[in-house]
């Protein structure tokens, strides 16, 4: 699909501050006290998400000064108005509007217009006052069925802000994705104690207003906004949107179930109110349903899962703690209880259900946690990483088969977590790797995080000939090209994630022949 670039600016010019003067039609006024910004209110960028035939989401948050109370912004709701074009200078508008940015929700705007074309670029900006955003340049999927020939797609996760610089974000964007996906460790809730390579304000959240700052900081590197920009984002959460490996109702910590839902609540919250998420995500309390699908064309079916808010509680946790655990199968026949489930019984009806339905050529379900499930031990014991699908086999055995006996056309899982590229095949039956292929694995590493100890990227590379790839000491992304008959997956390695300037290079390339199970080295 057609896809112009985008002028390679931050703001566009905002000269008429303070002036009185407002030439840009339709007129925008405060809800309360017209605002006075002496800073750019469109400090955070701006984001488009989940595309549809018609529409998409559109998001901005009005933050004079991301880092201050209320992010600098008085204390009232405040109209903001929204353009979408078919041209980068604003000449054709496809539509426009008036939103309200809520004090109750951060002064977060999110605009979903709708009954645009299928299959074209768009680009939209914002206006409050006399600022106005920068551009954004996003687009419409192809109408569900219709023919679509390729897609650039780029794969993310695990960010940690103090570890290192989004140099990753730079080359992905020169990649020019049509569609980037994050599958979580958007932010981590906690600092880094030992040498940062740069600093966040505060340490752990747990507070709306501390979750509130850690994404004001984040959304305020340069690279990220500019991911952000340049094409639609699609999205699920891992665990350090709230808390290392809580599960459901439970943090890491033992404490009242109570105190865990109110954290639970305000990153949920948070969350939202910094990303391009569908009204559908909006969350109530604790609760946010992010599991979705979007269809683009005949092409490619995408599920985004939510394999964290729904799941059986830590199996065989270490005592005095909740979170995951390295643990022997043999020692804890819980872990192969049937009814463990990774996913909660409505969305596994709800993928099954979209399994079954799905015409697409190609099918991914994009998720926070490792597939594939290496066994650690080398002492002829079974010994998992329990946070992963490792410690719910059943639950994994289940997705597996519906997988199968769905005759899903060339299924992908895409993950992230681990700070490792992993690429590999999964058989039908987990016991027998002779069996036929049923799904494929990719893996990507962080764009930050440091990666895992070498033990657990050992355990990977003994699993042959199933794994084909693995690496943990590399930070980057995955580069997808999805063509009828083809996927191929680029790795990208960063030089070195604590610099912002790093170079970047193809680690290895993997790619899939449609109607062809499994991977083949390139
Ligand atoms: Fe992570
Ligand atoms: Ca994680």
């Amino acid at each position: 699909m057609p896809h112009p670039p985008i002028p390679r600016r931050r703001f566009i010019a905002r000269g008429l501050a303070g002036t009185g003067i407002a030439l840009l039609a339709p007129q925008v006024r405060a809800v309360g006290t017209t605002p006075r910004f002496e800073s750019d209110p469109f400090s955070l960028g701006v984001a488009s998400g989940y595309p549809t035939s018609d529409g998409m989401v559109l998001w901005t948050r009005l933050a004079p000064q991301p880092l201050a109370p209320n992010g600098g912004m008085p204390p009232h709701d405040v109209e903001v108005a929204w353009d979408v074009a078919h041209d980068v200078n604003f000449k054709n508008i496809a539509a426009r509007g008036i939103a309200r940015a809520e004090f109750a929700w951060h002064h977060s705007v999110h605009v979903e217009p709708r009954g645009l074309a299928p299959d074209r670029p768009y680009f939209y900006r914002f206006r409050v006052g006399a600022a106005t955003s920068t551009v954004g340049r996003t687009w419409t999927a192809p109408a569900p069925g219709a023919s679509l020939a390729r897609l650039r797609l780029a794969l993310a996760s695990c960010q940690h802000y103090e570890q290192g610089f989004f140099a990753a974000y730079r080359h992905m964007v020169a990649d020019d994705p049509q569609l980037i996906l994050h599958v979580g460790d958007y932010i981590y809730e906690s600092g880094t104690k030992k040498s940062p390579v740069r600093k966040h304000p505060g340490d752990e959240c747990f507070t709306l207003e501390e979750y509130r700052l850690r994404y004001s900081a984040y959304r305020s590197d340069p690279d990220l906004q500019a991911a952000h920009a340049a094409c639609p984002w699609m999205l699920t959460h891992d665990d350090h949107e709230v808390d290392n490996d809580y599960a459901d109702d439970r943090g890491e910590r033992i404490e009242p179930r109570e105190t865990f839902l109110a954290r639970r609540a305000a990153a949920y919250r948070a969350y939202y109110e910094h990303l391009p998420l569908p009204s559908t995500a909006r969350p109530r309390g604790p609760d946010m349903q992010l599991y979705t699908e979007r269809r683009f064309g005949d092409l490619l079916t995408l599920m985004m899962l939510d394999e964290r808010q729904y799941r059986s509680h830590q199996v065989c946790p270490t005592p005095g703690k909740n979170g995951g655990a390295r643990v022997y199968e043999e020692d804890c026949p819980e872990m192969n209880n049937p009814a463990r489930t990774m996913l909660g019984v409505p969305q596994e009806r709800w993928t099954d259900a979209r399994l079954a339905a799905t015409r697409a050529h190609w099918n991914f379900l994009a998720q926070g946690v490792t597939f594939t499930r290496s066994n650690e031990a080398t002492d002829g014991r079974h010994r998992y990483w329990t946070d992963a699908w490792a410690g719910y086999p059943a639950a994994r055995d289940r997705l597996l088969h519906d997988i199968v006996a769905r005759r899903v056309a060339n299924p992908v899982v895409l993950s992230g977590d681990i700070h490792a590229f992993i690429v590999a095949d999964l058989p039908r039956d987990p016991a027998d790797q002779s069996s036929p292929i049923a799904v494929s694995e990719l893996v990507t590493t962080s764009i930050t995080s440091p990666g895992p100890p070498d033990f657990v990227v050992a355990a990977y590379q003994r699993m042959k000939p199933q794994v084909w790839y693995a690496d943990g000491d590399h930070r980057g992304y995955i580069r997808l090209e999805l063509t009828r008959s083809e996927l191929s997956a680029d790795l990208v390695a960063v030089d070195d994630a604590r610099r912002a300037d790093s170079g970047a290079k193809v680690l290895a390339r993997f790619a899939i022949e449609a109607g062809k199970p499994g991977l083949r080295p390139l």
